[in-house]
């Protein structure tokens, strides 16, 4: 076996990840942070400002995963914090109804024009969980279409064929999730309008919705290919069933108004998560006003939270949308033209075979000679190439998402000087990517 070609210690993050180990499985509290796909120690992180974090060994790293999509502006942006603190001295938590809520609810409806109402949750998986909830309430019918290698977070129902850690792990189904839960959920293949197609017609009358991820990141990145949005909208509309687009990942991300902003199909529900918390734990659903209607108090169907719309996490959502204007967006959009193109050479001049893919900021790179249209493709890359580039970049200081099935996400706080250092260690990386072999091990 081949080691990979450097050694680096961090004493302090493995002493943390043994301590962690003996109270909590894996030593983490979501699987991706464990560094299970690429090996080694888990960075234990103790704090972040503008593109960089700092671990527990005082070692600095340019940070791409930007807490995998919310820190859009960089960690302990001034406003937020400040705004955070303001919110915090008034206390932290009431079980009523607060302005700050109602705020946040007005910002994103009037960035998102198909969403009429929003309520919010806590997280993502909430979100979806919701929405899903909703969906078949309101038209009565069991079934939901999703596409294998979108991940939806871990609701039961849309854990099958899933992408991001399930993915990363190779997960075929998740043990704890029954029949009941899955057998209303439809897999499909990413970009096949033809397979949705024909699943309406085996199922006729019986499909609730569609939930997609509206540009997907969560089997790496793989945009939707020209018109499938519009194409499921369209059979969505043609079936009564309700297009529920999942903008957790994209939303307020990719553009002012996240993915709808760039391709306008207008979803019936949608999904919004990770920047709309400002690095808080707030996340959100909404759309047509007939549809939300149906929700408790006003209508059926139930959803609640006792922390949902909790006044900390509004008032760090409600500062960063804030200060997201379209300057800020063409800055992140300029961090990311800039990371492509320098990750994309450094690859080239190695001969290293690769697809460098983008959904406007969000981007990742595989290990493959043809582009990647959905989670079959994805999963022929030589992700041992993504290890090698991987610990490369991390000895260097960069801290890149431990799993090759990631979206990589950068912020406005990405200047000069942290696009340099990342520029200085793709070299190495790019070589090590072209030296390893599926025998390469991690080492130290
Ligand atoms: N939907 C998408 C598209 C996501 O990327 C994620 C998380 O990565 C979720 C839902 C789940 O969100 P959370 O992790 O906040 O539960």
């Amino acid at each position: 076996m081949t080691e990979l070609p450097y050694r680096y210690e961090a004493p302090a993050s493995q002493t943390l990840f043994d301590r962690a180990a003996l109270v909590t499985p894996g030593g983490v509290n979501s699987p991706v942070r464990a560094f299970r796909a690429v090996g080694g120690t888990p960075r234990f992180m103790v704090s972040g400002t503008g593109p960089y974090l700092t671990d527990a060994d005082g070692r600095e790293y340019v940070d791409l995963v930007c807490s995998w999509g919310p820190m859009i502006l960089g960690h302990a942006r001034p406003e937020v914090i400040a705004a955070v603190q303001e919110a915090v001295a008034r206390g932290t938590s009431f079980g009523t109804p607060g302005e700050g809520e109602v705020a946040l609810a007005e910002e994103i409806v009037a960035r998102v024009s198909p969403v009429a109402q929003v309520r919010l949750v806590s997280s993502g998986t909430e979100a979806t969980m919701s929405a899903i909830r909703l969906a078949r309430g309101f038209t009565g019918r069991a079934k939901v279409i999703k596409f294998a290698g979108c991940y939806h977070g871990h609701v039961d129902a849309l854990l099958a064929a899933a992408g991001s850690g399930v993915a990363t792990f190779a997960l075929p189904d998740t043990p704890g999730v029954t029949g009941a839960q899955a057998g209303d959920t439809v897999v499909l293949p990413y970009n096949d309008l033809d397979a949705v197609r024909a699943a309406f017609a085996a199922h006729p009358g019986e499909i609730a919705c569609v939930i997609t991820e509206a540009s997907p990141g969560n089997m790496g990145v793989v945009p939707p290919g020209e018109g499938f949005n519009a194409g499921l909208k369209q059979l969505c509309r043609d079936h009564g069933a309700l297009y529920i687009s999942d903008e957790v990942m994209t939303g307020f991300r990719t553009s002012r108004a996240g993915w709808f902003g760039v391709d306008g199909v207008e979803p019936d529900l949608m999904t919004f998560g990770k920047v709309m918390g400002g690095g808080f734990p707030a996340a959100a659903f909404g759309g047509r006003a007939d549809v939300m209607a149906a929700l408790a108090p006003v209508g059926p169907v139930y959803q609640a939270g006792t922390l949902s719309g909790n006044p900390v996490a509004t008032a760090a959502g409600l500062a960063q949308l804030r200060l997201l204007d379209e300057a800020a967006y063409a800055t992140v959009d300029a961090v990311s033209d800039r990371l492509r193109g320098l990750v994309g050479d450094a690859l080239t001049k190695e001969g290293v075979a690769h697809q460098v893919q983008n959904a406007s900021n969000m981007f990742s790179v595989f290990f493959t000679e043809s582009p990647v249209r959905n989670y079959e493709d994805a999963k022929r890359q030589e992700s041992f190439r993504f290890t090698a580039f991987f610990h490369s970049m991390l000895a260097q200081g960069v801290y890149l998402p431990p799993s090759a099935f990631e979206s990589w996400f950068v912020s406005t706080a990405h200047d000069e000087r942290a696009i340099e250092r990342i520029a200085a260690a793709l070299p190495a990386a790019a070589r090590a990517a072209a030296e390893a072999t599926e025998a390469t091990e991690v080492a130290g």
